[in-house]
């Protein structure tokens, strides 16, 4: 095993390792992966790479199911000193060209059944392919099987960078995000000790690997903490409601717990064995908030992050986690609210833009230096595009993206405040407040509502509940009922979908 102290995020991972046999990563089919098989493993992935030709620096991209083996695929490509570019598994063809042309990795790994399509696309930038299934089986891991565990950690300085994660991009092209060793490591640390994770945790690990939440968030803090996670291939509610007997944590976007709360099986009783529910990734609602403090007892705990960022904020472990807000900035995180025009610091309760600057925050756009330059303050604070305030209390909230702000007739209206007026109201599930094309206004403000099944909620009823407690300006001009909300993976409201169907409402 490696001893030689660096900045790779492998080694600060796994250096030091006092108990190799602990029990790292728990799989449905009953499989037992303890931390010294898990850095074993990765040593033999290691060696396939290197053996194919991947270098220090080189892009590894991945587009393939969740398994361990596509973990392990993550830590040897960071252990090797290559960059780990994951991918959406949505993603078609015709996306794919676009990242990996972007990106011009030397090895692409992706299903086997994809294999002849990518193949194509990987050969135009003189990468080569291999193959991992949703099993876990392929050219990558038989030839694993073969390699030798040993590998020496090639050693990294903190700056040097680890991954590459292409922004989610709802409007214009995606942007690769450039992440170092030390932006990973310093904000998992940093969670474990805020969260208070120890070697007891069991985390139940449901979300995609894509993604920053469940491949740096919810699997770096648990290796760090030396605790175990039961991996998930996908979210099930059944599953989960029974694994909590035995789990004490839960990342999870916020549908996970709209969709937990349906289930009949969710109590006091069966969250009893569990410590922590931790919520991230899209605005979870107030409601939601209450609602499951009141079914489980346990408050869920909101944080707040993106994939330039990491994570940024963070609601207390000890101390209240206030319904809506996302909580205090993480230690060595400095968050501040700004007018977005001039950049000038807004005092307390004010809505501007937030700006974040620490270790946590990524070293810029893949090959889009003006990009980058233009996403960055002078004295190095990061633009996040989210728009929101800090209370007096000191909690960050958030009131949606900048590019969600509607402009009525010159005035700014932000959908959050609509969206909870509306959300208030008896029989409505959630709601998404857009601007739309308006001859007159530039933008007219419309709603788009989800109700309970069999609830008389119309536009009429939406419009007279909101009469009087809106300035005329924010009233929707039209209000539309619909089953539920255009949602991408990570749970997000695609407002941009939203946009497109009604583009033409006010058209004359
Ligand atoms: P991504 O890069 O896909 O992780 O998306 C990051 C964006 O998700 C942020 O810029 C926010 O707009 C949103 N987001 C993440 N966490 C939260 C949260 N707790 N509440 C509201 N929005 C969030």
């Amino acid at each position: 095993m490696n001893t030689i102290a660096n900045a790779n995020l492998f080694s600060r991972l796994f250096d030091g390792l006092d108990e190799p046999g602990r029990l790292a990563i728990e799989e449905l089919d009953g499989a037992r992966i303890s931390y010294a098989d898990l850095i074993a493993r990765a040593g033999q992935m290691a060696n396939v790479l290197v053996a194919r030709g991947v270098k220090v620096g080189d892009r590894v991209a991945a587009q393939t199911e969740k398994s361990v083996a596509a973990l392990v695929l993550y830590l040897a490509t960071v252990r090797a000193g290559a960059v780990y570019l994951p991918l959406n598994t949505a993603y078609t063809l015709n996306e794919l060209e676009y990242f990996i042309g972007d990106a011009e990795p030397s090895l692409v790994v992706c299903d086997p059944a994809k294999a002849e399509g990518i193949g194509k696309i990987a050969a135009k930038v003189g990468a080569k392919v291999e193959t991992l299934g949703a099993d876990g089986k392929g050219s990558l891991t038989e030839a694993a099987a073969k390699a030798s565990p040993e590998f020496t950690t090639v050693p990294r300085g903190n700056d040097d960078l680890a991954a590459i994660l292409y922004t989610s991009g709802t409007t214009g092209r995606s942007k690769g995000a450039m992440l170092s060793h030390d932006n990973l490591a310093s904000n998992s640390l940093s969670l474990v000790g805020y969260w208070g994770f120890t070697k007891d945790d069991v985390l139940i690990h449901a979300l995609p690997i894509y993604h920053t939440h469940g491949l740096f968030v919810a699997s770096n803090v648990t290796l760090f903490a030396r605790a175990s996670m039961i991996f998930l291939p996908k979210f099930d509610p059944d599953l989960i409601i029974k694994l909590m007997a035995r789990a004490t944590a839960l990342m999870g976007v916020p549908t996970f717990y709209t969709r937990l709360l349906q289930h009949p099986g969710l109590s006091k009783e069966s969250t009893r064995h569990m410590r922590l529910f931790i919520s991230g990734s899209a605005p979870l609602l107030a409601d939601t908030h209450r609602e499951w403090s009141a079914r489980t007892g346990h408050a869920v705990l909101e944080r707040y992050g993106m994939t330039e960022t990491n994570m940024n904020t963070s609601n207390p472990y000890d101390g209240e986690r206030v319904p809506g807000a996302v909580g205090f900035p993480l230690p060595g995180v400095s968050v501040r609210v700004t007018d977005p025009e001039s950049g000038k610091e807004l005092a307390r309760d004010e809505i501007g833009m937030i700006e974040v600057k620490g270790p946590n925050v990524f070293k810029g756009y893949w090959r889009m230096p003006d990009k980058t330059r233009s996403e960055f303050r002078d004295d190095g604070f990061f633009i996040t595009g989210d728009l929101g305030k800090i209370d007096d209390k000191g909690y960050v909230h958030i009131v949606g993206r900048g590019k969600d702000l509607v402009i009525s007739g010159g005035f700014n209206v932000y959908p959050k405040e609509i969206e909870s007026e509306i959300d208030a109201m008896p029989g409505v599930v959630e709601s998404a407040v857009i601007g739309v094309p308006h001859a007159d206004f530039g933008e007219g403000v419309t709603a788009v509502v989800v109700c309970n099944k069999g609830a008389a909620v119309t536009e009429a009823s939406v419009l007279k509940a909101l009469d009087g407690r809106l300035a005329k300006f924010k009233m929707p001009k039209r209000v539309f009922v619909v089953d539920e909300l255009p949602r991408n993976a990570m749970g997000k409201v695609q407002k941009n979908i939203l946009r497109d169907t009604y583009a033409k409402i006010f058209a004359k």
